[in-house]
């Protein structure tokens, strides 16, 4: 198929490879010269300059960028991806005075956003879509850089069967497994949930060790009992050589983890939830979040918010 792939970080650039291997047609962006750009035009992919140039006459257009504003800066505009897809989908229209905008076509560019992001902005990325005339599905993803390298990540889609169908072979090269949530927005629901519990899973971790040391236990008594007790997600036994080793090179950045926690606090203050849990544990991670000029952990794995409490 023809694809365009936009944002090549982690998680991007290892998705668009899988597509690039698999035969597919795949034009890439990205809005710096990183390594992940290089590493898809090496396996072939076509270079786009701009957005809109990636998206013009491609079936299908993958982003995977950090928050909602980067998505909104790659997807409008001039030079935005709508702007290009709707070349290919026959022009702008406008879905207020349009009344069959609701009803798009198939074969029309379809826009795929695996960006984490809140499931109110992803609604809202739907109803620029279909002004273009562009399909849209929100598909956030679950697992990190191994699972996108080697093709297992989960996918967690919002939007009409009938698009999601004319995707899902995409899906299936870059992950294992899609589920269906149901409409445009609720793919980005259930990821927001997802992290939601891994957020605060480790901010609670971060904080038991923290007592039990300070309570005159050895770290290591603290990790090894708690890590073999049912309490504890499993996700962090995983964790644990990360923290062992201080080695906090980027699997899931950090920020990217704070922006989730963000984002669902202030969803569930839209539904009147006091949202505390989750509140505090955006509060720890934006403890580990760089304060002065140097940045030093600016891109660390979000797993380094352990040592806000637990220096080395
Ligand atoms: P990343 O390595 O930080 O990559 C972020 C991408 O967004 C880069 O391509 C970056 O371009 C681009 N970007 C940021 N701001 C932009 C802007 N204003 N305009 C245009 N492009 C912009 O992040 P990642 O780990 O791949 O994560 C991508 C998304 O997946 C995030 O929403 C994250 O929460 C989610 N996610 C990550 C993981 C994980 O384990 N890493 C797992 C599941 C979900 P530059 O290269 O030019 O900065």
């Amino acid at each position: 198929m023809k694809i365009a792939f936009i944002g090549l970080g982690i998680m991007g650039a290892r998705m668009a490879a899988n597509l690039i291997r698999a035969g597919h047609d795949v034009v890439v962006y990205n809005r710096s010269q990183n390594a992940g750009l290089q590493d898809c035009l090496n396996l072939g992919a076509g270079k786009a300059s701009t957005p809109a140039e990636a998206a013009r006459g491609r079936e299908v257009i993958f982003s995977m960028l950090s928050n909602p504003a980067a998505v909104e800066a790659v997807a409008g505009g001039e030079d935005g991806l709508l702007a290009g897809a709707a070349q290919h989908a026959g022009g702008d229209r406008d879905a207020k005075s349009d009344p069959v905008a609701n009803a798009i076509p198939a074969g029309t560019p379809i826009w795929v956003d695996c960006s984490t992001v809140d499931s109110a902005f992803s609604r809202r990325m739907h109803g620029e879509a279909q002004k273009h005339s562009v399909a849209f599905i929100d598909a956030p993803v679950a697992g990190s850089k191994e699972p996108a390298a080697s093709g297992e990540l989960v996918f967690l889609c919002g939007g009409a069967n009938e698009d999601l169908k004319r995707v899902e072979e995409l899906l299936n090269v870059m992950g294992k497994k899609t589920v269906h949530a149901g409409a445009a927005g609720d793919g980005s629901a259930l990821k927001m949930t997802i992290n939601l519990m891994l957020g605060t899973s480790i901010a609670a971790y971060t904080e038991a060790v923290a007592l039990g040391v300070g309570l005159g236990l050895s770290p290591e008594v603290v990790q090894n009992v708690l890590l073999n007790t049912p309490v504890v997600a499993p996700v962090l036994g995983a964790l644990r050589a990360r923290i062992d080793s201080g080695d906090f090179t980027p699997h899931f950045p950090l920020q990217h983890m704070h922006k989730d926690l963000r984002l669902a606090v202030d969803a569930g203050e839209t539904q009147g939830l006091p949202m505390a849990l989750t509140a505090s544990a955006r509060n720890l991670f934006a403890l580990a979040l760089p304060t002065g000029d140097d940045g030093a952990n600016e891109h660390e794995d979000f797993s380094a918010v352990f040592r806000v409490l637990n220096p080395a």
